[in-house]
């Protein structure tokens, strides 16, 4: 085993933070090496510490589709991509019995999705009639384009306890929207009190080790609730898809080396889309779709899981389900 290796991993479960050196040589290391199944391994261990060994689900609904001038070249709302060049928003009706059959799953939070350019006041609108709807406790988050103070002030107003928000994986190169942007936002949504969920995504074959660790780091730094990693799934008009997709032998290696970088201040450690081998490297939350979403060039998904789906895959990596409201956004927002 690799000295640097092993330090740094008994650093991250002693509840050290990692230096950027450290987090560094984690993210270098061969997904068949000694060394990768010990990151594996650790990484487990420690988001199972965190969480008490309950994983979580999380379900989401992506209320409308549209050509996105925000143009993120992973994205299928991208106007550039061209998979849905007419805007369409769910009824109120739709959007509510999607996220009702998901909390019936036993989801332990909701998210709402949007593009970046659906109207702020409709998102609201339908947000408030989801809100009234709700059938459980679960904490609802928002998914939706970059938002001001005030904005942030509204969705707690609709009854949102938090939102997603993440610097992708070539932020304002391969988007059009400037990380500056992106950390404003999240900033906005903590001064309003709302807690914040992102993760290093989506990540593809043709990422630097540099870049894996400026991204791992900047969601420790912000402050996230969880953080974790998601692979890119091709779009296949986008110029990324040339790239192919990253496996999920080496998805495993990251997800466990983010739990690791992140350490003992999140306790949440994502992966996405669900598979066996991030859960069982360490991945203590997974989403449950409906709806709409960014890599899907279908309006209703055809790649989402159900939250039973989901279940299964945790049970058969040893994990226990959490019941109940999230432990990640366990603090509901308040001004
Ligand atoms: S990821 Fe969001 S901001 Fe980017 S194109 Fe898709 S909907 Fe627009």
């Amino acid at each position: 085993m690799n000295h640097d290796v092993a330090a740094a991993i008994n650093k991250a479960l002693d509840g050290s933070d990692l230096t950027k050196t450290e987090v560094t040589r984690l993210f270098e290391i061969d997904d068949l090496s000694e060394e990768a199944f010990a990151i594996q391994r650790a990484g487990r261990l420690l988001s199972a510490g965190l969480s008490q060994g309950k994983a979580e689900i999380h379900g989401q609904i992506g209320i409308n589709t549209g050509s996105c001038p925000m143009d993120c070249k992973f994205c299928s709302f991208a106007a550039c991509n061209g998979v849905f060049p007419d805007a369409s928003v769910l009824s109120a009706e739709d959007a509510i019995a999607g996220v009702n059959s998901m909390e019936r799953q036993g989801v332990n939070a909701v998210y709402v999705m949007s593009t970046a350019d659906m109207d702020a006041d409709r998102f609201l609108e339908l947000s408030r009639a989801i809100k009234d709807a709700m059938i459980s406790d679960v904490p609802l988050i928002a998914n939706t384009g970059d938002f001001s103070l005030q904005h942030a002030n509204d969705l707690v107003d609709a009854g949102y306890t938090g939102v997603y928000h993440a610097i992708r994986m070539g932020e304002g190169e391969f988007t059009r929207i400037p990380v500056a942007r992106r950390i404003k936002s999240i900033e906005n949504a903590r001064e309003a009190g709302l807690q914040v969920g992102m993760c290093v995504e989506p990540v593809g074959p043709e990422h630097s080790v540099e870049e894996l660790v400026e991204k791992t780091l900047l969601t420790r730094d912000l402050g996230a609730c969880f953080s974790g990693a998601m692979r890119r799934t091709s779009i296949p008009t986008s110029p990324l898809a040339a790239h192919g997709q990253l496996s999920y032998a080496r998805m495993a290696t990251i997800v466990a080396a983010v739990a690791l970088a992140t350490g003992a201040a999140v306790p949440g450690n994502c992966t996405h889309e669900p598979n066996g081998l991030g859960v069982f490297a360490g991945a203590n939350l997974l989403w449950a779709e409906v709806g709409s979403n960014p890599r899907d060039v279908e309006a209703e998904t055809v790649r989402g899981w159900t939250a039973d789906r989901c279940r299964d895959l945790y049970s058969e990596c040893g994990w226990e389900v959490l019941e109940g409201p999230s432990a990640m956004f366990a603090k509901t927002a308040m001004r």
